[in-house]
């Protein structure tokens, strides 16, 4: 029997990706891992093209994996930021109801945190809202004290540097791609640009391709990642001091973004957004990025016709306002009714690996499944960011049955 190079390979150098090495090694010395991205860096894609807040937990189903991972991961994110001196501030936020009709929303989130735990949550007044953000006009509103901002990028180097630290045989290789699988009798040899990596048991945290990998591996998976660009906007030096930090509106409960908000960043300003506009190039960071493979396969699955078909009347205003800066800023003035055109300069942007199932709806809930020596992460948007650490503590109990180990 041939010895593999490593015990474990894990595929995508992201936040999640990271955090799965870091518990693994972690609780266990002896095992030897491999993290494998493909790009020079890490947490180059989603993990580094977002908007850096510490979600609190309140937005998702009691019970929901959602729930359960977000709070616990962001009181381990904390401890974690804490100990190795990541920037990071438990800075609060507020959801505001500008309209009436957005009143049972507000009520419904303000519930779920409840029946979720989360600390100090309260109800506030118009009068309160102008107390904490002064510019900021809402008829009702929900105060969330234990909400954060964080370096990102900066938990992901961190979580890589431990992971090296905790065994010198585990490697981060960068620049490697992975574009197939081998599978032995025992052990799988994982195909690289630069190479073959053989292992015994491969974690797929690939984002963005999640997908794609886990049909490379053979899984029969029943939904695909359709890639979502949020776009920010950029507050000017001036113009930021009408924002002193989170404010969110209350979201379309049908879809599972939370709408444009206000975020003050760790490293300084303010940035505005992210909408959410379907994506014709899963890393495509630009209006008109174009990939004939990505969108064809998009375009094709019936799970996004439906998608389209049940929302195309959202879906082509999100469109009509990533171009035009004249709604954009509409929205924004929902809630900072001050906000003009001349305060806005454009930001970054970032793209969701949000999976939808062929009936067309969006999948809510992270979903990671087993699949023989394979467990392939194939749902983890926001907030996985902020639950990383525990949705990590989950797929390492996972291994240990899935790989018995
Ligand atoms: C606009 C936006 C705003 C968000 N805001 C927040 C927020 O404020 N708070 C929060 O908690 N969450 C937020 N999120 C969600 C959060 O960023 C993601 O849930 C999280 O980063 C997912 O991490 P990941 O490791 O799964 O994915 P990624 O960070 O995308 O990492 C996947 C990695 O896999 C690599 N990869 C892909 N294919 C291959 C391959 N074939 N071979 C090798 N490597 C491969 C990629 O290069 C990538 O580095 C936001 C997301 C977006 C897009």
């Amino acid at each position: 029997m041939q010895k593999a190079d490593f015990d474990i390979v894990i595929i995508g150098g992201g936040i999640v990706g990271l955090a799965t090495g870091y518990k693994i090694a972690g609780a266990r010395r002896d095992i030897s891992i491999a993290v494998l991205e493909k790009e020079p860096t890490l947490a180059g894609h989603q993990t580094g093209h977002n908007s850096g807040v510490i979600h609190s937990g309140l937005y998702y189903k009691p019970g929901s994996a959602k729930a359960k991972t977000c709070t616990d991961g962001r009181k381990q994110l904390v401890a974690f930021a804490k100990q190795y001196g990541i920037p990071y501030e438990i800075c609060g936020k507020i959801i505001v109801a500008t309209h009436e009709k957005e009143l049972p929303g507000l009520e419904r989130i303000f519930n779920n945190g409840i029946q979720n735990g989360i600390e100090g949550i309260v109800k506030i007044s118009p009068a309160e809202i102008k107390q904490i953000e002064p510019f900021c006009a809402g008829i009702a509103g929900i105060k969330v004290p234990c909400t954060g901002i964080i370096d990102f990028v900066a938990v992901a180097n961190k979580l890589a540097e431990l992971i090296k630290r905790q065994n010198p045989e585990n490697k981060i290789l960068t620049s490697h791609k992975v574009i197939g699988f081998d599978k032995r009798i025992d052990c799988t040899d994982v195909l690289t640009n630069q190479g073959t990596v053989s292992t015994r048991f491969v974690i797929n945290c690939a984002g963005l391709f999640s997908d794609r990998i886990a049909r490379l591996d053979g899984a029969n998976i029943k939904m695909k990642i359709v890639p979502f660009r949020g776009d920010y906007y950029d507050l000017k030096t001036e113009a930021q001091g009408k924002v002193k930090n989170l404010i969110y509106p209350v979201p379309d409960p049908q879809f599972p973004f939370l709408g444009v908000h206000f975020t003050r960043m760790v490293a300084g300003g303010v940035e505005c957004g992210p909408n959410a506009v379907f994506s014709f190039k899963r890393e495509g960071y630009g209006k008109l990025d174009f990939n004939l493979r990505d969108s064809w396969e998009s375009l094709v699955y019936p799970g996004t016709l439906k998608l389209f078909f049940k929302h195309w009347r959202y879906g082509l205003g999100e469109y009509v306002r990533a171009f035009s800066k004249k709604l954009f800023l509409r929205q924004l003035q929902r809630l900072v009714p001050s906000i003009q055109g001349a305060d806005l300069t454009p930001g970054n942007s970032g793209v969701r690996a949000q999976a939808v199932g062929s009936n067309g709806a969006p999948i809510d809930d992270f979903v990671i499944e087993p699949h023989r020596n394979t467990i392939h992460v194939l749902n983890a948007p926001s907030p996985a960011a902020t639950a990383c650490l525990a949705i990590a503590d989950h797929i390492t109990r996972l291994a240990s049955e899935q790989f018995k180990l």
